[in-house]
């Protein structure tokens, strides 16, 4: 035998990942049976302030209603050592679980559907694996457990506006988010937009009715909508760069009655989305000027709603590749991915405009399982295998992190 040698770090997070594991596996479920819709989390704050404040950290409740706050300063913290933070969404969905295993939703149209109820357990099991190192630990860790990611504004700007990192600005956040399409025991990371800023459009055309048998006389809305719908397709097609992401959906028209009846007016509601501000602000311009040239071409007039929702999510490139590199290192270079960008939207984008940053996806999918649906299904569901990697990736990257 020789002398006692030091266990390297990545094998003492492992280990600890894989004695806490039952454990997560039990907060999940647990929380899984108990969904709560955007700022309803009472019951589940409560559960992770407990828990937090029983490991020793400082915790703060009702940051924007539910929300959680947690502080732990590591024993070898200085006046200048770093704060590492990271974010658990903590919100279900307003939907019904048709899964069959034993720890489906107890409530009634309410399911997390979108891995929060995972997001939460895992930073929950990190949280002990840092506070099991606390002597050892070189600065501070930040925990946020926010509400409603689910629905806007969100949890995550009303947290920041109540002066969140008032105090201290942290030198970096961390995110993950749960994804079918990434085989567990794989993340997906991606420097620069990962996913897109949302905005809902609400447009309303106002013409005049009458009888379907004299056009002449009316101000047909139903063609102008049409219309409208079309040329709206221009602005990604014609106006955007080919290589710059955009989305643009009218997806509900509504306006009329019978087959003899032009109506005096046509609602149509729909999503546009974008990569980056720039682009975002030229397509909310061109929207409105198609909008209303389109109407007063064709006869009728228009109203336009733009509701802006979260704005995009940008990975930091140097904390994106910072992760990679560690993600290498605790999963192997083949568990470390690439995914495709998303654009469906998120409202970490508001702590990565708050703080440098990365946002991981973390594969919860198994086909041999059949854990195959896609989140906000309601056969939604993770290989729970995830959670020992999620717990232990957050851990080993919080000591890097500030032990670098
Ligand atoms: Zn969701
Ligand atoms: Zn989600």
């Amino acid at each position: 035998m020789h002398g006692a040698t030091e266990v390297p770090l990545k094998e003492q997070i492992k280990t600890k990942a894989n004695e806490i594991f039952d454990e997560v596996v039990e907060l999940r479920r647990d929380i899984h049976r108990h969904p709560e819709l955007a700022f309803e989390e009472k019951r589940t704050s409560q559960l992770a302030a407990n828990y937090l404040r029983e490991l020793g950290y400082e915790v703060t409740q009702g940051v924007a209603k539910t929300g959680v706050v947690a502080d732990l300063k590591g024993g070898k913290a200085t006046a200048t050592s770093k704060t590492i933070a990271f974010r658990a969404d903590m919100d279900a969905l307003p939907m019904n679980e048709e899964n069959s295993h034993n720890f489906c939703s107890t409530k009634p149209n309410v399911m997390h559907a979108c891995g929060h109820d995972a997001h939460t357990a895992m930073m929950l099991g990190a949280a002990k694996i840092l506070a099991s190192l606390q002597a050892e630990l070189p600065g501070s860790i930040k925990f946020i457990f926010q509400p409603s990611e689910e629905c806007a504004p969100g949890g995550a700007k009303l947290m920041l506006e109540s002066g969140l990192f008032a105090d201290k600005i942290p030198d970096a956040i961390f995110g993950q988010h749960c994804m079918p399409q990434v085989p567990v025991g794989k993340i997906g990371f991606l420097s620069g937009a990962m996913m897109a800023a949302a905005d809902e459009l609400y447009i309303n055309v106002f013409g005049k009715g009458g009888h379907a048998s004299a056009p002449h006389r009316a101000n047909d809305p139903i063609l102008a909508a049409v219309q409208i719908v079309n040329s709206l397709q221009t602005i990604v097609s014609r106006n955007f760069p080919p290589h710059e992401p955009a989305v643009l959906t009218i997806a509900a028209i509504n306006g009329g009655s019978a087959t003899n009846i032009i109506p005096n007016e046509v609602k149509m509601k729909g999503t546009y989305r974008t990569m980056n501000e720039e682009w975002r602000e030229i397509g909310h311009q061109r929207i409105e000027e198609i909008v209303h040239a389109t109407a007063k071409a064709m006869g009728v007039r228009a109203e336009i709603e733009i509701r802006k929702g979260y704005p995009a999510v940008v990975n930091d490139k140097n904390m994106t590749e910072f992760a990679i590199d560690l993600s290498r290192e605790y999963l192997g270079e083949a568990n470390t991915i690439t995914p495709e960008p998303m654009m469906a939207a998120e409202d970490f984008a508001y702590f990565l405009q708050a703080c440098k940053g990365a946002y991981w996806m973390l594969g919860v999918g198994n086909e041999e399982k059949g854990i195959v649906h896609n989140i906000h299904s309601t056969h939604f569901d993770i290989d729970e295998e995830a959670l020992r990697i999620g717990t232990g990736f957050v851990s080993y990257l919080a000591m890097n992190f500030l032990s670098k």
